[in-house]
């Protein structure tokens, strides 16, 4: 059901854009409508089951109507969430495949979804060293990239900060920061792969985003370390980590992570 009393999607500055997270589940047009119906603009969904390797062979019957109701909602842009076991970061060749081949297959489908943007966490180094995790995840999403033919609308990976914890890899915006030149010397520049802030993640690892200075000094070192156009998207969840610097993830059920 539409809401005919919802306006046009809240108005944030510099043309960013406020969504949530939706299930598909209900019906991938009723996402759109709860979205749309409480003011939002931006939507990220699931492809399909995102604890499996399995994707459905065939796009979603609803798929068509799904674009349709966006454009008619005015709701995007759309992002889709990759699956959780995508780890491009570590030394075990055959899980290094399979997420190779799974987020090439999730910027393949994306153009279906109107996605602009694939959401994919950076991943782990699994104690092969932080170095060999940058280069790794580099090598990955350039071979991932480089096995799906050029879309027109092909969407841009956004990169997800890690908490830290066990061998995590781009965890500090230092971290980001070297990722990004990894990636430059690849050839890929902002408008293939940028970044996914979450802020659960960087208060797990130790950002001060409680105070208003610590938010501030997050900027800055954004701004000079990666430059402008790397952040395509701030995930806020509610984060149930009490100690900052604790580089565990905590989540309530509000939030996906
Ligand atoms: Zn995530």
């Amino acid at each position: 059901m539409t809401d005919p009393a919802a306006g046009p999607p809240l108005a944030l500055p510099g043309g960013r854009t406020l969504g949530a997270h939706l299930p598909m589940a209900g019906g991938m047009v009723r996402a759109v409508d709860r979205i749309a119906d409480v003011g939002g603009g931006a939507l990220q969904v699931f492809t399909d089951n995102p604890a499996s390797w399995r994707r459905r062979a065939e796009p979603p019957a609803e798929q068509p109507a799904f674009r349709a109701r966006l454009a008619e909602r005015g709701v995007g842009p759309v992002a889709i969430h990759a699956p959780y076991l995508v780890n491009l970061a570590g030394p075990e060749e055959e899980l290094y495949a399979r997420s190779v081949e799974l987020l090439a297959s999730e910027v393949a489908v994306a153009p279906g979804f109107d996605a602009r943007f694939v959401n994919v966490h950076i991943g782990s180094h699994r104690g092969a060293g932080r170095e060999s995790g940058i280069a790794r995840l580099a090598e990955g999403i350039d071979l991932a990239l480089s096995r799906v033919p050029r879309h027109p609308a092909a969407p841009v990976v956004a990169l997800e900060d890690s908490a830290g914890g066990g061998f995590a890899v781009g965890v500090t915006v230092e971290d980001l920061a070297d990722i990004a030149e990894a990636l430059e010397v690849r050839g890929l520049g902002p408008d293939r792969v940028a970044f996914c802030l979450d802020t659960a993640h960087l208060w797990g690892a130790g950002y001060a985003l409680d105070d208003p200075d610590g938010v501030d000094d997050l900027l800055a070192r954004v701004e000079s370390l990666l430059g402008p156009g790397r952040i395509a998207m701030v995930r806020t969840p509610h984060s149930r980590v009490s100690p900052i610097t604790s580089r565990r993830r905590g989540w309530t059920r509000a939030g996906t992570p």
